[in-house]
């Protein structure tokens, strides 16, 4: 378990005075970032209440594989998600997990007997605990939040192959290591991704839409052809399944050349495509991303999102940033006001270009690299969000493939409603 900070509800500001201080940031949203920042336990009460059968209790994405009966994500009542967050698997130990507990026969978030919101379980999807014809468990083959569908069609990073080459707060490495250990592959396979996607279309009105992403695929006669092919044959393959052949599809994918992203466009029917740049400042980038240094580099990745805005169109590209990471030590901003500051900066130079950021709250786990860190505080993640929002706002850049409906990991775009 992490190092807990010492009387850490002394040296930051608390919900209250977060929420008190930023009265026009969605106080959902303000719940939900604390909630992800530092986690939550279940009473015994609340844990009664789960209910394999009816509550989404497992999943399998490229940053976790897991069968225990822990509930996979919250929903608070406008609709807000709180993606993972159980336990161990979001900064445990290092502040206080708040307790969902059951009040008034409800489940409630609490913290040391205060009560907050309502929260509901995520629904179990139907076709969960299904097979494909040749036997694999579909909850293994598409992951699901409560209104999207996640396919990963490579669960390994090849910038992990070279010693050191992952993203330093990434996961991807050490779990497609276990996953190999246990004979899993890490590739899907077509046709048990075509019939796990043929059986959960069948509930009728839950999936607004499906994001779709992978480790990155280094080679190829130019860098990520065959990271490009991937997905040209897999979505060529799935596309008969959707109205027109068109599916609704956020990509988010490695940074491609121009010829690369109109075969997107052309050849796999993508319209929507995101690239994450994950720290906004060309030293930290490098420092924290050395395989997506090493293949593309920090300005490039940017010129390549431009590139894309012109391929997808303002409104259908943006870059996700792991928030808080930017204050990783010994090398990221020595304080939260400098760290903003900068990272805003650059954001405002990406939406300048028809590019917006959204940010996640970093989760410092244990199999990464960063094990350790500290994530920053709820002030922080607040003015980040709201900061990254008006930006976006000011300079008209649409984010629906991104926001609370479809994603609901970050809480910049939670905020764009009309
Ligand atoms: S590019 Fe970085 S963040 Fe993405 S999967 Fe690879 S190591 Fe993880």
């Amino acid at each position: 378990m992490a190092t807990k900070i010492d009387n850490w509800r002394k040296k930051e500001l608390s919900l209250e005075e977060v929420t008190a201080k930023y009265s026009d940031v969605s106080p959902f949203v303000i719940l939900k970032s604390d909630v992800q920042r530092r986690g939550y336990l279940l009473t015994d009460a609340a844990r009664a209440l789960l209910d394999p059968k009816k509550h989404q209790v497992k999943a399998r994405n490229i940053f976790l594989n897991r069968d225990e009966v822990n509930p996979v994500g919250l929903m608070l009542r406008d609709g807000t998600s709180i993606v993972g967050s159980y336990a161990e698997e979001t900064n445990y130990g290092i502040r206080d997990p708040y307790l969902i507990d059951v009040i008034d026969g409800k489940l409630r978030i609490t913290d040391e007997g205060r009560v907050y919101e309502e929260v509901t379980y995520w629904a179990k999807p139907d076709f969960y605990d299904k097979k494909t014809s040749k036997g694999t468990d579909m909850w293994q083959v598409l992951g699901v939040r409560p209104q999207r569908l996640d396919l990963n069609l490579n669960h390994h990073c090849h910038f992990w192959d070279e010693p050191g080459g992952g993203c330093k707060y990434c996961i991807i490495g050490s779990l497609s290591a276990e996953e190999r250990k246990n004979h899993i592959s890490h590739l899907l396979d077509i046709d048990d991704v075509k019939e796990s996607l043929e059986e959960a279309l069948k509930q009728e009105g839950r999936y607004t839409s499906i994001c779709a992403t992978s480790g990155s695929i280094i080679t190829g006669d130019e860098p990520f052809d065959d990271e490009i092919d991937l997905y040209v044959n897999a979505l060529s393959k799935l596309r008969p399944l959707f109205k027109d052949g068109l599916i609704k599809l956020q990509l988010v994918a490695t940074a491609y050349s121009k010829k690369q992203l109109q075969r997107l466009y052309d050849e796999a029917g993508i319209r929507t495509y995101t690239s994450d740049l994950e720290v906004l400042d060309k030293n930290l980038f490098e420092w924290i991303c050395p395989g997506k240094t090493k293949y593309v580099g920090y300005e490039k990745w940017k010129n390549s999102l431009y590139d894309a805005v012109e391929v997808f169109g303002k409104g259908n590209v943006n870059s996700g940033i792991v928030g808080g990471v930017e204050l990783a030590t010994p090398n990221g901003f020595k304080t939260e006001a400098e760290a903003l500051s900068a990272t805003l900066k650059e954001a405002e130079e990406l939406a300048k270009h028809g590019v917006s950021v959204v940010n996640c709250i970093w989760n410092v786990g244990e199999k990464t690299m960063f094990n350790g860190q500290v994530p920053a505080s709820l002030e922080y993640y607040i003015a980040l969000a709201k900061g990254l929002n008006d930006i976006r706002e000011a300079h008209g850049i649409d984010v629906y493939f991104d926001d609370y409906r479809r994603c609901g990991n970050h809480p910049g775009s939670d905020l764009a409603r009309i």
